[in-house]
């Protein structure tokens, strides 16, 4: 689901997804527009094309019939009229209206024929012809009539049974019933380009709003992170500050004060190193940078480890126990980061586990990984936090009162190590009882 992008901090971002919505409508309106006129002309065409096949046709079955039974040049015979019923002589009486409603031979109604002598001097019509209109040329033509109705008309030479020209047929038929198909056609075009526009610009602004939305967050999750840095390089900055301020206010410095003071400072001075250490560690791992990859033996790290924070336990009051298999377990990979992984998941157990608690450290082979497992009968991490734990700088709330003295980069660290050996992390908790954390590394092929 399109998740909403917060309005005040982001005027930036609704004029560029504007930005980009417009241009995605105009680019495919514009396609848009060009298939319509496609669509269009081609059906004009294949319109155009199938009158001229039928126009023609019919007047080549005309022409073939009327020939063999015309004797002299201009003259009509009775048989003629055979074909053509309802042909009327211009002169008669019956070239008034009567003709327009005749149906014969020229079926529909939509058809009709002119007889022109060799000087194309209309002689007779069959059919419904146009009212008042021109007599043209030789070619097949388009022709407008007073009514504004179109005719297409074809003309085609006749000859008497022994070959003298006789005079012309002059064939053609209504374009009207045409005319308002493709009139429907271009309206139900016309009328349908709108409504596509609309549904493509809403389409579009949501477009628009699913690409901008990593965007979005990541630019967040930059500003999160510059405000979460200040505030980190702030605290040990202010305190050495305010000490050597306190220290400079004094008359006279005895040589304890000054080497108080110095120690505090490279106390905070140690912070920040290890701050912009860690730091650069992050941003070079997620920059994807690649480590030297050696064969790592986990039961030795994970040894190492237990050997290493033995005394904190001791000190947290907190057991610390370890089961690590027999057999070797190898992955690829950097041995001092994963070093730093399980012991920084191991330090965190110890850390927010209440005295008399149990933190548990289990390796284990479940092809295709080695898994270590880091469990604790702590206090548990609300469900609240679990997404966000893994982020740089975050630490759950009520933690940050208690003082623990961790910056809340250590397990985006843990995260950054373990995706960088192709790894994944795992977390399962519940509040007062205690956390789980899982690694589950590719083992060395
Ligand atoms: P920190 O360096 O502050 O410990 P981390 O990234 O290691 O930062 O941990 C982030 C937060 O996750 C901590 O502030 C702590 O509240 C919580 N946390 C980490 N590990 C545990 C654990 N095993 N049990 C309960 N809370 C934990």
């Amino acid at each position: 689901m399109e998740k909403a992008i917060a309005p005040q901090s982001s005027k930036l971002f609704w004029q560029t997804r504007a930005k980009l919505a417009i241009w995605y409508a105009s680019v495919m309106g514009v396609i848009l527009a060009l298939c319509g006129v496609g669509v269009y002309e081609g059906i004009a065409h294949a319109h155009k094309m199938t009158l001229h096949r039928e126009v023609a046709s019919v007047a080549g079955t005309l022409h073939d019939s009327l020939e063999p039974v015309l004797d002299e040049p201009g003259r009509l015979t009775d048989d003629v009229r055979r074909f053509l019923p309802d042909l009327c002589r211009f002169g008669d009486s019956c070239i008034t209206n009567t003709y327009r409603h005749a149906v014969g031979a020229l079926r529909q109604g939509e058809y009709y024929a002119y007889l022109l002598d060799n000087g194309k001097t209309p002689i007779a019509v069959a059919g419904t012809p146009p009212s008042d209109l021109p007599l043209p040329a030789n070619v097949p033509i388009f022709l407008t009539d007073v009514t504004e109705t179109r005719y297409y008309q074809v003309t085609i030479k006749l000859h008497t049974q022994d070959n003298r020209d006789w005079g012309y047929l002059q064939m053609g038929r209504s374009l009207e019933a045409w005319d308002n198909y493709l009139n429907a056609v271009l309206w139900l075009l016309l009328l349908g380009f709108p409504l596509a526009l609309l549904v493509v610009g809403s389409a579009s602004w949501v477009l628009a709003g699913l690409a901008m939305q990593p965007i979005y967050d990541s630019y967040q999750q930059i500003q999160r992170f510059t405000g979460d840095a200040a505030h980190e390089l702030r605290t040990p900055l202010a305190a050495i500050r305010a000490m050597v301020e306190s220290t400079l206010r004094l008359k006279r410095i005895d040589e304890a004060e000054a080497r108080e003071t110095l120690t505090a400072v490279r106390r905070q001075n140690q912070r920040l190193s290890e701050l912009a250490t860690d730091l650069l560690l992050l941003s070079r791992m997620e920059r994807g940078i690649e480590m030297p990859r050696r064969a790592c033996c986990l039961n030795d790290i994970v040894a190492d480890v237990e050997e290493e924070l033995a005394a904190l336990a001791v000190q947290e009051r907190v057991s610390l126990r370890v089961e690590i298999p027999k057999m070797p377990i190898e992955v690829w990979g950097d041995e001092g980061q994963l070093y730093r992984a399980i012991a920084n998941l191991v330090a965190n157990g110890i850390q927010y586990t209440l005295e008399g608690g149990t933190v548990t450290v289990r390796l284990a082979e479940v092809t295709p990984f080695a898994v270590v497992e880091v469990e604790d009968t702590g206090i548990g991490i609300a469900e609240a936090d679990r997404d966000r734990l893994f982020d740089r700088f975050y630490r759950v709330q009520s933690d940050r009162s208690r003082h623990t003295g961790g910056s809340g980069l250590g397990l985006s660290i843990v995260r950054a190590i373990v995706r960088s050996h192709q790894g994944k992390i795992t977390l399962e908790s519940e509040l007062g009882r205690g956390s789980c954390f899982t690694v589950r590394l590719p083992l060395k092929v």
